[in-house]
Parts: structure tokens; C-alpha cells; sequence
């Protein structure tokens, strides 16, 4: 399967800046090898897929709500997302699970939803910095992937260590491999097709360090932060993979 290079803008991008980051890709792009896709934020969404319309590089959303429609104020449907252009959708990103308090059964429902609208869910897990120095981050992260996926989970999971996420600070490649292979094995015991769903790394992914986390066994890709508002280094990345 081709690596994803999937990127989160986040809550950055207006209408002008937005369009020009996705003009920008779509001129960098050349016949890069991995699967590209960038996911800004809802209000821009229709306006970037239309650019990158044709080009390789697909477009996503950054969550979407439970249900399916009715009232929910300010709240956006997977259906909503696909009907602007969307087809994947980020879930249960750790800033989302923090400011809003979504649980791991809000994230499921969340994937449930996603997956009955035709998205492709990027359902995220990954410790906080004192879980890993307790030692805790394998419990945390089977138990998010536990309670997170339902059982015929067809999706994407990105590993993401929260403090990792925006510091430049990552695992080193030895706890990456050893944490996607625990992954691996909690995916191949829970879900019928777990040996071939994609595992992502993310936290701090530069054009510096791309190559050698992107080798990593059981490494599937990279979801990106700040690195994907920037497009020589987005577009580096993606070549690394
Ligand atoms: C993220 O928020 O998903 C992320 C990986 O951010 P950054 O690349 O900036 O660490």
C-alpha cells in the first residue's frame, strides 16, 4: 500500500491564504509517489477540493458529529463533509480530545458515522508525555484503540504522542518502531483486517526527519501539522516517503 502524507492545517487558513497553499501544492506535486491529502479547516474545505480537483492530492475534514443531521448548532455531518469534497476525516485528533473532551465512545460514533457516509477515518491515539514516563503509554494506546474503533474498523489510525505534537521534540525511531508494531498487533487481534490498515506517525514530522520515521516498519505514513502549512517542507516530506 502507498504511504499517506495527510496534512492538518488546523484552525489556520482564510480564503486567500488557503487557496494559495492548495495552488501551490497542486504545482509542487509532479508524480510524488505516496497518497497526499490536506485537511483545512470546514470553512475552506469546498474551496481547496475544487482546486486540487484532478490532481492526486484528496481532501479531508478535521472531525464531524455523530449523527447524522437535525440539532446539533454548529456541528458538521460526515455527510456535509462528502458533499463538499471531502473523503477522509481526521477523529479523535488529542487536541479535540482535550479542548472538547471527546471520549473514546464519542470517537467511535464519530468513526461509525464517517465510514456510513463513504469517508476514510484518520482515528488518532497517542499518551501524554507523563504517561510514557510512568510507562503507561502501551495500556493508554490499546485502550484507545479498544474503545475508539468499532469492531470492522476500516480506516486509518494515526500514533500520536501528545507531546510530541508541535514541540519538534519525537520518540525516538526505536520507540516509533516498538509502539506501531504494538499497535500492529492490537489491530490484528481485534479486527478482521488489522494486518493491512494503515498505521500513521505524527508529532512534529519535518522534511529533516521524514525519511527515517517514514522507514520504520509498520510506519504507513505521516499525519502533519505545522510542517503542512509550509510547501516545500509538505512537499519534502512527501518526497522522503
Ligand atoms: C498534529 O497536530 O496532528 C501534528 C502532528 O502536529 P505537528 O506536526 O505540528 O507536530
Amino acid at each position: 500500500m502507498r504511504p499517506l502524507i495527510a496534512g492538518n492545517w488546523k484552525m489556520n487558513g482564510l480564503t486567500a491564504s488557503s487557496a494559495a497553499l492548495a495552488h501551490a501544492l497542486r504545482q509542487g506535486i509532479g508524480d510524488l509517489a505516496p497518497e497526499m491529502l490536506v485537511c483545512p479547516p470546514a470553512t475552506q474545505i469546498a474551496a481547496v477540493a475544487t482546486i486540487l480537483d484532478g490532481s492526486g492530492i484528496r481532501v479531508g475534514g478535521q472531525d464531524c458529529h455523530a449523527q447524522t443531521q437535525g440539532a446539533h448548532t454548529g456541528e458538521i455531518s460526515a455527510a456535509m463533509l462528502m458533499d463538499v469534497g471531502a473523503s477522509y476525516v481526521i477523529l479523535g485528533h488529542s487536541e479535540r480530545r482535550a479542548d472538547q473532551g471527546e471520549t473514546d465512545a464519542l470517537v467511535r460514533a464519530k468513526t461509525e458515522a464517517a465510514v456510513a457516509a463513504g469517508l476514510i477515518p484518520i482515528v488518532c491515539v497517542g499518551e501524554t508525555e507523563a504517561q510514557r514516563l510512568a510507562g503507561d503509554h502501551e495500556a493508554v494506546v490499546g485502550a484507545q484503540i479498544a474503545g475508539s474503533l468499532p469492531p470492522d474498523f476500516a480506516g486509518v489510525i494515526a500514533y500520536e504522542p501528545i507531546w510530541a505534537i508541535g514541540t519538534g521534540r519525537v520518540p525516538t525511531i526505536g520507540d516509533i518502531a516498538s509502539m506501531h508494531a504494538f499497535i500492529r498487533a492490537q489491530l490484528v487481534s481485534l479486527h478482521p483486517n488489522g494486518g493491512g490498515l494503515r498505521i500513521l506517525y505524527g508529532g512534529s514530522v519535518k522534511p529533516g526527519n521524514a525519511a527515517e520515521i517514514l522507514a520504520v516498519p509498520d510506519v504507513g505514513g505521516a499525519l502533519v501539522g505545522g510542517a503542512s502549512l509550509v510547501v516545500d517542507d509538505f512537499l519534502a516530506i512527501a518526497r522522503a516517503a
